[in-house]
């Protein structure tokens, strides 16, 4: 098949594109470099079944060549960028996705939209199952990516309906691993970073919100189950082993070996108190379910990070 990946340099994007390449698939890459990194794709340029774009999405994007599966990737996700990208965060997710779906629909694709655990906000739902309509503040610091992303789930399914276009959207939970960026800000990349530097692990509030974390290879698994189901409807894919942000940080220093000890700074605006996929529909529809544990997984990232800073 021909594959087209907005975003496929960044940390999703790039483990999708080594996968597809090594199951035959051509893979059109396509990415701004904003957040994705070319040292996460530069194995892949001189392979022959690999193109590289240098494009943002929110932009149109023509290309000659059959598709068969537009995925996309392509957008600010981690919220110290997204808060400092806000305009960016959401034309990538407004008129990113409007391009992506007007490729698949040209091309008579199949589209695929990775979603986020965000569009539920701060729930009041526990865990949070894909029935549950979310809880978000509209004008808030988190709302270029949660309403942006609300709306690309709302186009997604408006060609649907309209255009008959086949669609897949995944609500991805916090998701870490090898190829994530170092200076990104996110909990698992800044503790491990932290503890690797001797530096004390910077927990926000009491550190008793809770996260649920899903190693990146897991995730893969899920996203080819969801790409081969008949299911159009969205899916959360997520670890369901809950943790408090605390418990990360003190596990993180365990793994490590550091003793650099906790420093606690403010909660930020709207940061969800909890987070848990429910991923019953993942296990029925897709016999899906993760198998990696926080520990194999955080020790399989720590030597990622070791060998990179
Ligand atoms: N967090 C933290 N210290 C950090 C980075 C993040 O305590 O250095 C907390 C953050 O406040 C949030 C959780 O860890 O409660 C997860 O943050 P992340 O940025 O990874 O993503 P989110 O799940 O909030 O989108």
């Amino acid at each position: 098949m021909n594959i087209l990946i907005s975003g496929g340099s960044g940390f999703i994007g790039s483990h999708l594109c080594k996968k597809f390449l090594a199951q035959g698939h051509r893979v059109i890459c396509v990415d701004n470099f904003i957040t994705g990194r070319k040292e996460n794709v530069e194995d892949l340029i001189t392979n022959d079944n690999f193109k590289l774009y240098e494009h943002d999405i929110s932009e149109p994007f023509f290309i000659e060549s059959d598709i068969d599966w537009v995925l996309h990737f392509a957008s600010i996700a981690s919220p110290k960028d997204y808060i400092a990208y806000p305009i960016k965060t959401l034309k990538s997710g407004l008129l990113g996705t409007h391009n992506c779906l007007g490729i698949a629909k040209a091309k008579k694709a199949k589209f695929f939209l990775a979603s986020t655990s965000e569009i539920y906000g701060d729930p009041d739902i526990h865990p949070q199952p894909e029935e549950y309509w979310g809880r978000v503040n509209s004008i808030g610091i988190r709302s270029c990516y949660d309403e942006s992303k609300r709306a690309a789930e709302a186009l997604t399914y408006a060609y649907y309906r309209q255009h008959g276009l086949d669609v897949r959207v995944i609500r991805i939970f916090n998701t870490y691993g090898p190829n994530m960026q170092a200076d990104d800000g996110r909990v698992v990349s800044n503790f491990i970073v932290q503890a690797l530097r001797s530096q004390p692990i910077t927990v926000y509030g009491q550190g008793d919100q809770t996260r649920s974390f899903c190693y990146i290879d897991d995730l893969i698994a899920g996203i080819l189950k969801v790409m081969g189901a008949y299911y159009y409807l969205p899916i959360n894919l997520g670890n369901p082993a809950e943790f408090t942000v605390l418990e990360l940080a003190q596990l993180t220093l365990k793994l490590v070996g550091a003793n650099s000890g906790i420093e606690y700074f403010p909660l930020p605006e709207d940061d969800p108190k909890q987070r848990k996929p429910d991923i019953t529909k993942a296990k029925e529809i897709l016999n899906w379910q993760p198998q990696v544990s926080l520990e194999q997984g955080l020790k399989n990232t720590i030597a990622y990070f070791k060998s990179k800073i």
